[in-house]
């Protein structure tokens, strides 16, 4: 699919990235699931696809004793809805820039 088209779906459709936790971060990938290392409040890492359809995973540390971690928050039914703080910058491959909030992709263009 195409991503502006993916992106598009996503939007109309109210996609929402929803917190899986794991014990392991799994190398298999469902979407619109951000896989979860640990437990809410002591996540250790957070690894989802790529939302803009390039379909890489991406994995950020969540770690709260480094420095460039990022923070989880949820809300929503069962606490299901992720927010990442901050954006999400990809810096190589789809170079896409996106911020998740309350589940949901807001994009940076
Ligand atoms: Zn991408």
């Amino acid at each position: 699919m195409l991503k502006a088209l993916k992106k598009l779906y996503n939007a109309i459709f109210l996609i929402k990235y929803k917190a899986h936790f794991v014990d392991d971060l799994p190398s298999e990938l469902k979407p619109h699931l951000i896989y979860i290392e640990g437990r809410a409040g002591e996540e250790d890492f957070a690894k989802f696809l790529c939302p803009c359809g390039c379909n890489l995973p991406i994995t950020l540390s969540t770690l709260s004793i480094t420095k460039d971690s990022w923070k989880i928050k949820y809300n929503g039914l069962f606490k299901k809805n992720v927010t990442l703080i901050p954006s999400v910058n990809r810096l190589s491959g789809c170079q896409s820039h996106f911020f998740i909030r309350e589940g949901r992709v807001f994009w940076c263009e």
